[in-house]
């Protein structure tokens, strides 16, 4: 099988777009719908016609486009059952432990509640491939707008059951103010303070810093590391489990 082609630009001010592609299937799906223009031209530059939305969850700069490009393309749109009230034109409903075909390519549902609570991710676990919305991102993860930190820790430990090779595509290009949190918990850390150096010199030639990898973030995102001693002294954490260590490090980015 050939691996499915991912084609990843920018849109609105820190957002990415995605394209996944099976050009013998003659499928091709946007994860998210984060602004119309820049996905109906991103098709007409690929010249691939658009079959399928996967959302992640309902925020307007993941969901604000379905309509618009369900009313050009006739896509079918995809998304999480738990929150199907608020996905605009949603057609198929999908949830944990579900798996469907794009193509000829197993993708895997996985619920993540925490930054919404209807949020889900997918993983394509043949291309080694997954797309996480606002659950991950590099060296951070998103805000708990509508769920417990006990809920997103969760959430985030079904991500690391994946293998470390396997890329990660995040929604947003927030690394580099991500990378100075990190820092700020972990200065020990010897290869997240490598990473972000490289990180800056990635984003001062305005290139993505997006994927990364599961292997990269359990080595360098605080959000995956309250085991450390460093973070648990950081957030003044002694004695206490691994999910108050998660809420503290989050409690403080917020403020940060
Ligand atoms: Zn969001
Ligand atoms: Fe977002």
């Amino acid at each position: 099988m050939q691996s499915i082609e991912i084609h990843m630009f920018p849109c609105l001010r820190d957002n990415y777009g995605f394209l996944l592609h099976d050009e013998e299937a003659g499928v091709t799906a946007a994860v998210d719908t984060p602004e119309v223009q820049a996905i109906l031209e991103a098709l007409g530059e690929k010249n691939w016609k658009l079959t399928h939305i996967l959302n992640t969850h309902h925020h307007s700069d993941h969901a604000g486009g379905n309509i618009a490009i369900k009313e050009v393309t006739g896509c079918k749109i995809i998304g999480p059952r738990a929150d199907a009230s608020r996905i605009p034109g949603i057609d198929v409903l999908v949830g944990e432990g579900d798996e469907f075909k794009l193509g000829d390519h197993p993708i895997k549902v996985f619920d993540t509640p925490g930054h919404t609570r209807g949020h889900i991710v997918y993983h394509l676990p043949e291309d080694q491939v997954a797309f996480v919305g606002d659950t991950l991102f590099a060296m951070g993860c998103g805000r708990l707008f509508e769920g417990t930190p006990t809920q997103m820790w969760t959430s985030l430990q079904k991500l690391m059951q994946w293998p470390d090779e396997t890329r990660v595509y995040c929604a947003h290009e927030y690394t580099q103010a991500n990378a100075r949190f990190a820092l700020s918990v972990e200065p020990g850390n010897k290869m997240l303070s490598e990473r972000a150096r490289e990180v800056d010199a990635l984003r001062a030639r305005d290139e993505p810093t997006i994927p990364t990898t599961i292997g990269m973030e359990k080595a360098t995102n605080p959000f995956l590391r309250p085991m450390s001693p460093e973070i648990g002294a950081a957030v003044g954490a002694h004695d206490v489990d691994l999910t108050e260590v998660f809420a503290r490090t989050r409690a403080l980015k917020d403020v940060f």
